[in-house]
Formats: structure tokens, sequence, C-alpha cells
């Protein structure tokens, strides 16, 4: 079958490789969509299991399963999440479950024909599709319950004024989810296209990201933002959260700087007006079911989302066009797709 390997952002090949066979607990699906991810192309983040079959955005559908295996069948569509917690350990048990001690994960990715699903992912990590969630949008399920944990660990409720740097996919399923809170939302990007998207989607103030954001947050709401969520690594994006940030408020780094970048925190400001920093990384099983219900019931537009569907052989276009940060959003690969 065919596979993308990735040894950094420009060097991503197209292999042969065997098809997997399935265990008796184990079970082959066939991708049908999976998005490339803004983490999938953050090289400190993912060179040091390279190279590797990435893809963790993952929408297929179930072609053999092992002898074992009763829940699921040949022709459901399920997703298949990247990873899954224990559920026994002490911080699952605590729900941090992206800190479990017993994570599981299913590499090699989503970039390929086929997947094997091991034991603990078919038990704990795959999820019927409802009919009604087709097999691009289900590629948001694993975005949106992220996003949907980052809120939740923030304490996001209704009403309140929320700032969210970098109108990337997102960004913008931030705002879709503040908004359903009835929060008055300010984002920002550099990229007019998708500040317009971000203001037909309900945002109270687009703005560009050169703007001066505090004052214009300021001269909007008569304060500043309760709750800032990066969803870009860029510095002078960090810069902003700290001015934008209003006492008591909380900043969210849903998106950190590379690790060569200091970020210096004005940390004696922030005791005095009890500022909050908190981060926010992957999500748990709850998210996710939450992420399958809302998009269930079209809560969340991702349709309006999606940029382009790419075969497997273009996957390096793929990377390229998320790399450049300009109008490309969600990319999905659709390994079934024949380039003839
Ligand atoms: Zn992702
Ligand atoms: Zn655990």
């Amino acid at each position: 079958m065919k596979a993308i390997l990735w040894f950094n952002n420009n060097d991503i090949r197209l292999v042969d490789i065997p098809l997997p066979v399935p265990g008796p607990k184990e079970m082959l699906v066939k991708v049908i969509s999976c998005g490339l991810c803004g983490s999938d192309v953050i090289e400190w983040y993912r060179l040091p299991r390279a190279p590797l079959i990435p893809g963790h955005e993952i929408g297929a559908e179930v072609v053999e399963v092992g002898q074992d295996i009763t829940q699921y069948k040949r022709g459901d569509r399920v997703f298949i999440a990247p990873k899954v917690p224990c559920g026994q350990c002490y911080y699952c048990h605590h729900g941090h479950f992206p800190q479990c001690t017993e994570i599981k994960e299913r590499l090699p990715g989503g970039f390929a024909e086929y997947i094997l699903v091991p034991e603990a992912i078919v038990d704990r990590g795959t999820y019927l599709l409802p009919d009604n969630i087709s097999f691009d949008e289900s590629t948001f399920i694993e975005p949106l319950a992220c996003v949907i944990r980052s809120q939740r660990l923030a304490g996001i409720k209704r009403k309140q004024i929320v700032l969210i740097l970098g109108s990337g996919v997102s960004g913008l399923l931030q705002l879709q989810l503040a908004k359903r809170k009835e929060c008055n939302v300010v984002i920002t990007d550099l990229v007019e296209k998708k500040l317009s998207l971000a203001q037909e989607m309900g945002a109270d103030l687009a703005l560009r990201a050169t703007d001066n954001i505090s004052e214009r947050i300021q001269l909007f709401f008569g304060k500043k933002a309760d709750f800032v969520i990066l969803c870009t690594s860029s510095l002078e994006a960090i810069d902003q959260a700290w001015q934008c940030v209003d006492k008591g408020g909380t900043i969210i780094f849903f998106a950190v700087p590379g690790p060569e970048k200091k970020v210096i925190i004005p940390l004696n400001a922030f005791w005095t007006q009890e500022i909050k920093i908190i981060t926010s990384y992957y999500c748990g099983p709850p998210d996710i079911q939450e992420a399958i219900r809302l998009l269930s019931e079209k809560k969340i537009e991702v349709n309006r989302l999606i940029t382009h569907r790419l075969p497997l052989e273009e996957t390096a276009l793929a990377y390229k066009l998320v790399l450049s940060g300009q109008e490309a959003l969600k990319v999905i690969i659709k390994p079934q797709l024949n380039v003839s």
C-alpha cells in the first residue's frame, strides 16, 4: 500500500509498504480523510520521532476485523483517536488524560491507504461516526476536542470577552465555541480572507494583527479581554497577549513558540493583577465525545474551513500550504483519491 514517510518538512516521501494484517484483537481500516494539523508541520515537535507516517485526524472505514472483535464490523465508519489514555492511573483519575503515564499512541498515522488499529485503540480510541458526520468533517473531531478542553481548563463562561490571536483552523474553532457561550469575541490575523471568514462566523471584531489590539479592544468594550487564547506561535502575539489581558484574566497557550525562543513574562504586574497563564495540550475522551456531539448537531461549522483536498501524492504540497500561513485553512489528505 501507499503511505507517506516524513523525514522533515522538506523531505516527504511517498513509499510502498506491506499491507498490515490485523491480529485477533486488531483491525484494519481504510483511511478516507486525514487532516493535516498545524502540529504536524512543527519540526521541533515531530522530528524526534522521524521518520514517521504522519496524520492523526483520521476518518476511516473498517475493512477487516480480528476474530476477537465484536464491537466493530466491516463497513463501519469510524474516527480513530491518535492516542488513548489508560483511564486507571493517577492522572486519568483526575481528568488529566493528556498526562496519562500509560498513554498508548497510534503510529503510524493516517497519511496511508490503510492503518492497523492496535488493541488499546480499538477498545478505547475508536468512535463510530454518526451518519450525518462526513469523513471530511470527522477530521475536525480531534482539533475541536482540543479546543473544547482548552476552554474548559480556562473556565470560559457566558458573555465574557475573549481575544483569539490567530485565525487559522484552531482560532476559527475557538471563535465558534466561544460564540456558543455568547462571549464577545475579538480575533486577529494577518490574512484578510481569514478575518472576513471570522466575521461571517460571528466575530464581534476581526482585527489585523498589526493593529493596536489592546487599544481597539478597550475602545470597543471599555475594558481589556477576560481571556486571551494564543492560536499562533508568533512572539509578537505573546506580547499582545500580555497587553490585552484584563486584571483577573487568563492567557491560554494553545500554541507555543519554538523551544529556542525566549519568552519574558511580566510577572510582577501579573501578580498584582492576578493574571493567570495556562497551557492546554491535546484532549481527553470526554472532549472527543463532546466534539462528536457538536459536529453531529451541526453546532460548529467546519465545511467552510476546508480549503484543500489532496491525494497522498500531493502531501508535500499540503505541507507547503499549511506552512505558508496564507489562505489555506484545513488541508485534507484523501488517500483513496486516484491521481491519473
Ligand atoms: Zn491535530
Ligand atoms: Zn492513565
